[in-house]
């Protein structure tokens, strides 16, 4: 007897879409995936309603890969669900894993969100500032759209998620990796991100000197050398605080790596791990004596976006998780 094909879903939430299209990215492989898998929901692929969802048995689904972080009631619901129909949850790309880029709006609140958007930007006017409302009584009936929270979250501060796939969107091996896995039966324990334990470093061709740096450059202030390493160069790479498994695509074009990937197995809290070893690069730990404090206060000042730079995936599932705004 033919064995039964496994049911696949894919759902976005806040994200940009790009993960939909890593999916995609895995070209004729695709075809191997619909050898062993059918896709029972898929908003952007298939006109397949809710209600459906809802209607489905409780894990009807074998594998959900959900992309995006939870920024509104609609993307809690459909976790809610997806999890309830789902025998296997995938956080999908970092903004599910992490809460990605969407996560750094974590620095403001939905009032300032919105006061930018719906008032101050240059092609909005709207003097008496409406806002959106999740409720309004109109003739017809109630209107209702999404509620927009204050905080983004990632999936797992929403519900119980199986596995983790890193990346900004993830690697085609990182998916893989993630499908074969998946065909085979052959999953890793329960929690597990489906990554190497190793970090971007490890993989990255550049060499490494050793050697000590007295300023920092922003990207576009230096072509560096691109045989060596650019965090020796002054150019921030997060590629020590960063888990590898994209075979260190960014650098190979000679871009510093932002740390899509997320934390290191072994130093959970990226931004932290990635301010150590610039310390330790600046020379700052072994030589303190050297330097004083307004020193090392002007050294850091270089650093232009520091939340932007050391958090810019993760800033919703680090233990800053959000800047508190008191009113
Ligand atoms: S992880 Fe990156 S590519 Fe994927 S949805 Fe988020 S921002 Fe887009
Ligand atoms: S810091 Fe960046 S450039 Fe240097 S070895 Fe690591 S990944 Fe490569
Ligand atoms: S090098 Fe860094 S930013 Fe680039 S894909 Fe790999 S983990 Fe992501």
């Amino acid at each position: 007897m033919a064995k039964q094909k496994l049911k696949f879903a894919f759902y976005w939430a806040a994200s940009c879409g790009g993960c939909e299209i890593a999916v995609l990215d895995i070209n004729e492989k695709i075809l191997d995936v619909v050898q062993f898998a059918d896709i029972v929901f898929w908003p952007v692929a298939m006109d397949i309603k809710y209600k459906d969802v809802e209607n489905m048995p409780d894990k009807y689904i074998d594998v959900c890969f959900f992309n995006g972080g939870i920024r509104n009631s609609e993307q809690e619901h459909m976790a809610k669900l997806l999890r309830q129909k789902s025998k296997i949850l995938v956080a999908y790309g970092a903004c599910a894993h992490l809460g990605g880029v969407p996560g750094l709006a974590n620095l403001h609140n939905k009032k300032e969100i919105f006061e930018k958007v719906y008032v101050q930007t240059f092609s909005t006017s709207n003097p008496n500032h409406v806002f959106p409302q999740p409720k309004v009584q109109v003739k017809e009936g109630v209107l209702e759209i999404p509620e927009f929270y204050d905080t983004v979250r990632t999936l797992d501060q929403t519900v119980d998620v199986d596995y983790y796939v890193p990346g900004c969107p993830p690697a085609v091996e990182r998916t893989i990796f993630a499908l074969e896995a998946i065909a085979k039966g052959e999953l890793p324990p329960k929690g597990s991100v489906l990554a190497p334990l190793k970090s971007v470093c490890d993989e990255c061709p550049k060499k490494k000197e050793n050697k000590k740096i007295s300023r920092i450059y922003r990207v576009y202030e230096k072509i560096p050398d691109p045989e060596r390493c650019l965090l020796e160069q002054g150019i921030i790479c997060m590629g020590p605080a960063t888990r590898g498994g994209c075979s260190a695509r960014c650098l190979k074009v000679d871009m510093p790596c932002t740390g899509c990937g997320g934390p290191c197995p072994n130093a959970p809290e990226q931004g932290a791990a990635m301010i150590s070893a610039l310390a330790s690069i600046l020379g700052l730990e072994e030589e303190k004596e050297k330097y004083t404090e307004e020193e090392v206060e002007k050294l850091i000042d270089q650093i232009k976006d520091p939340i932007g730079t050391f958090y810019m995936y993760a800033l919703p599932a680090s233990i800053l998780r959000r800047k508190v705004i008191r009113e």
